[in-house]
């Protein structure tokens, strides 16, 4: 089992760690990680923080040093797209024409930005790989009091807001849904992100879309027209998954994958952005877009090749930093039906708890980082709380998690 080969298709965060996880846990074999970007792997959530404001470099970015790859026997080949698989034949292909062979093969191939489906779409810039935030950071350096719009108002849209507001710009969000973050968190930590992008002077336009877009102008679909130097959409992704359904595997919205994170062909795992697995707690196939999924789900699927018989069951969890604020979640909050706050919302030091019922998916910690580490150990360890209890006067999540334990 030791000696086979493994070739990872995509170098993100993702496919980086699996290489790296499969050294760290003993594989002998080869490893070969294949990347259509020019850069060697980075991490991305800085893309829209620390790069953006200026406040480090490529160099600060990268997950592993070169030296790293070449002393672990891991091969990295940048700028190159892999067009196609053979799963019959057991190989690759790469845009050059060059065929890679393996026992094992992943897919890590990430996720791209959703196109605004309107006219106009040509002057709107994304913001999800080091290029793209390279575009960005040209148009804005050295200048201030841009009209900037932002379409979307989710983890990308508000994270860029905020540093751009921060580099004195005037900056609209707009966003499709009656509130931010509606998928991502619940309504009360959603009115408190809004009202703190409001006091630092973004304006955020809730439930209304884009009609069009021109040189200069972003029309709404209110008939409001915005002024517009710089366009950036965040309005979600596509997975990547072309290359995997033309390999004949089964795809829908993403990669299909077990609780194994396997696909239908034993020798083929699909992990990260792009995968759809099995999650027996959501009752059915999830895709999850965050850094803990992409490591984690490497780390699984490492052990897997190398005989483990584990499913993947890591709790989700996601941060984000706007302005002063960190936002920690822990679970998956999406589809609470109840909610319960505890902790001091005026002062904007929080977190909420959602239920379905009386199940605890998730909780949303803002400005509590304390409360989010606890949450985590305390749904990681299976114990669970009821909004009873969460309610009650001078409820104590450290005594929860001791009782728990
Ligand atoms: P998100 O899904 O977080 O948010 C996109 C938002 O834009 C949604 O509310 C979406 O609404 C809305 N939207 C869709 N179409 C339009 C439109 N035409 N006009 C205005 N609003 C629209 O996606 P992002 O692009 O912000 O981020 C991409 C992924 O990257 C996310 O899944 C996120 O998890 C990940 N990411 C994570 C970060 C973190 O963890 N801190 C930071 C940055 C990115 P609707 O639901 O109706 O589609």
């Amino acid at each position: 089992m030791r000696g086979e080969s493994v070739v990872v298709v995509g170098a993100g965060q993702a496919g980086c760690q699996v290489a790296v996880s499969l050294r760290e846990q003993g594989h002998r074999g080869s490893i070969t990680l294949v990347g259509d970007e020019q850069a060697a792997p980075y991490q991305r959530p800085p893309l829209t923080k620390a790069y953006l404001a200026g406040e480090t470099d490529l160099a600060g970015l990268v997950l592993r040093q070169d030296s790293y790859y070449a002393d672990h026997g891991i091969q990295v080949v940048t700028g190159e797209r892999v067009i196609g698989v053979d799963r019959s034949a057991r190989v690759v292909v790469l845009g050059c024409a060059r065929t890679i062979g393996y026992d094992h093969l992943v897919f890590a191939t990430g996720a791209r930005p959703r196109p605004l489906p309107v006219p106009g779409a040509e002057h709107v810039l994304n913001l999800r790989t080091v290029a793209d935030a390279d575009v960005i950071r040209q148009k804005l350096e050295g200048r201030t009091g841009l009209d900037v719009v932002v379409i979307g108002g989710g983890f990308i849209g508000l994270e860029f807001a905020a540093v751009v507001r921060k580099l004195r710009h005037e900056v609209t969000v707009v966003e499709t849904q009656p509130r931010v973050m509606q998928r991502a968190v619940s309504e009360a930590t959603a009115r408190h992100l809004t009202n703190r992008h409001r006091r630092e002077g973004v304006q955020v336009l809730t439930g209304t879309g884009v009609a069009a877009v021109r040189e200069g102008f972003v029309e709404l679909t209110d008939g409001t027209v915005l002024v517009a130097d710089l366009v950036v959409a965040g309005i979600g992704v596509i997975p990547n998954a072309e290359i995997a359904q033309r390999s004949g595997l089964a795809c829908d919205d993403g990669i299909v994958v077990d609780a194994h994170l396997r696909t239908v062909d034993p020798r083929v795992h699909a992990i990260g952005d792009c995968a759809r697995f099995a999650r027996p707690l959501s009752g059915g196939l999830v895709r999850l877009e965050s850094v803990q999924n992409a490591v984690d789900q490497a780390g699984c699927v490492a052990a897997a090749i190398l005989g483990s018989a584990e499913p993947y069951t890591a709790l989700p969890w996601f941060w984000s930093d706007q302005y002063d604020v960190k936002l920690q979640i822990a679970g998956l909050t999406d589809g609470h039906d109840r909610t319960v706050t505890v902790g001091d919302p005026a002062q904007g030091k929080f977190s909420v708890f959602c239920f379905r019922g009386d199940r605890l998916l998730g909780v949303e910690a803002y400005n509590r980082p304390v409360d989010f580490l606890m949450a985590r150990r305390l749904m990681d360890s299976g114990a669970t709380l009821t909004p009873e209890i969460v309610g009650r006067p001078g409820f104590d999540l450290r005594l929860s998690l001791q009782q728990a334990a």
